[in-house]
């Protein structure tokens, strides 16, 4: 199987750019500097490629919406924020292969024309910001960044921009406006950060995993990109598997992978011997499916179809032992602690879901309950600045319409159905 990002992660010295270029590193910038601009996203656009951070818009048409002609400087920021729970796999890629992103950012930057590129990196992330600026500091050596890159002509500079740990800055415009210094809250679009972004010029905000991708694109050909992987999703895609797994890891595995072969033979089955319960596919916002939905394709319109969403790849095994109550109690205390407050139905909904659940976690809940967090749901989901709303609602929605019988069962009889395992 051919893989696109994590061939070399075993060699540790493939973070260094010297052992990078060994294994043919920074070719396909030499060949993507040769090109037109427009030649790189027409090729962007051929591989299908899809943003890795969990809307998955073809990124070759996110490009094509940047104006050729602008009055402001263009930027090109890297989204290296990675803080949806169960979402592990941009870390990997900055500490294993930091060239690789460094690649792509040189090469994404040439093709929207931006001199300036920002990594916006989680505050947590000190490993992979002290990795990142040590590889930054070995691509201005060798002349890959800075001025006249290669001999092309072309400049740019990368900054590395350490976030303070909000997960709301991982929502682009709210990163926009902490990258500027400002609170991290979301802003209203239209515009889109591609005519009105950093400092009001045009934006491109990409995923790591996505810029990290260009380099393999460039070198082998769009079509052969998406090749790896399913109609309209191309490539490969890390998947992370966490929870009641006998191997828990990183798994570089074709688009539409199938869901139930990733987590029983990639990620080696359930541990103990234990039976499955629920899975979350795509990070913890996206809604919950039972052992009987998950055989199904791993990539984003497939798992749309199915019901849910494929998300950051970020998937989570819930094992059978495991009260759906408390899962739910702890991604709703999540939300409504990362919640900006600037929307109404999103400050004060999310404060409420994780009462209502929480008192019925804890035993104390009431005839009502299910059809009032349906309700809330209802008046939060869609109707916000950001999606963070509809991320707090489809987990509960899902939860409550899936695992009934426990969330009435824990109404009813104040205690768990089913917690053997205490999380
Ligand atoms: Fe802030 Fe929530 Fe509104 Fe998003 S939906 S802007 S997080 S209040």
């Amino acid at each position: 199987m051919e893989l696109v990002l994590t061939k070399y992660f075993d060699d540790e010295n493939y973070r260094h750019i010297d052992t990078y270029m060994k294994y043919g590193g920074y070719s396909a910038l030499k060949k993507a500097l040769s090109m037109s601009p427009d030649e790189i996203i027409e090729e962007v656009k051929k591989s299908n490629l899809r943003g890795r951070g969990g809307a998955g818009f073809p990124t070759g048409v996110k490009w094509s919406f940047v104006p050729k002609e602008s009055e402001k400087p263009k930027y090109l920021v890297i989204n290296a924020d990675e803080g949806e729970p169960g979402t592990f796999k941009d870390r990997l890629i900055m500490e294993r292969g930091p060239h690789l992103l460094i690649e792509g950012i040189v090469i994404s930057a040439y093709a929207i024309g931006a001199h300036t590129s920002y990594i916006y990196i989680r505050g947590e992330f000190v490993k992979p910001a002290r990795i990142l600026e040590e590889a930054i500091g070995e691509a201005y050596e060798k002349g890959f960044l800075g001025k006249n890159i290669l001999g092309s002509g072309f400049d740019l500079d990368v900054y590395v921009h350490r976030g303070a740990g909000a997960y709301i800055c991982g929502e682009e415009t709210a990163l926009i406006e902490s990258l500027e210094g400002k609170k991290g809250q979301p802003r209203l679009k239209p515009p889109f950060p591609a005519q009105v972004g950093v400092f009001g010029g045009p934006t491109i905000v990409n995923n790591v995993e996505t810029i990290a991708d260009i380099p393999y694109i460039i070198e082998h050909g769009g079509e052969k990109f998406a090749s790896l992987g399913t109609e309209k999703n191309g490539g490969t895609r890390l998947f992370g598997v966490s929870g009641y797994v006998n191997k828990p890891g990183i798994y570089e595995l074709p688009m539409g992978t199938n869901l139930k072969e990733i987590i029983f033979e990639h990620a080696g089955g359930m541990k103990d011997g234990r039976k499955l319960k629920a899975v979350i596919p795509g990070g913890s916002s996206t809604p919950v499916m039972t052992p009987d939905e998950i055989d199904v394709p791993a990539d984003f319109d497939s798992l749309m179809k199915a019901g849910s969403m494929a998300g950051s790849g970020g998937i989570i095994v819930i094992p059978e032992g495991v009260c759906m109550v408390r899962v739910l109690e702890i991604l709703e205390n999540f939300y409504a602690h990362e919640s900006c407050g600037q929307c109404t139905p999103c400050r004060e909904g999310t404060e409420w879901l994780r009462k209502v659940v929480s008192r019925i976690e804890a035993g104390k809940g009431k005839e009502g309950d299910l059809e009032l967090i349906l309700e809330m749901c209802e008046n939060m989901m869609g109707k916000t600045i950001c999606p963070l709303a509809d991320a707090a609602g489809m987990p509960a929605v899902s939860f409550v319409n899936k695992f009934r019988h426990e969330f009435e069962y824990h109404i009813r009889e104040g205690k768990c159905l089913d917690a053997e395992i205490k999380i």
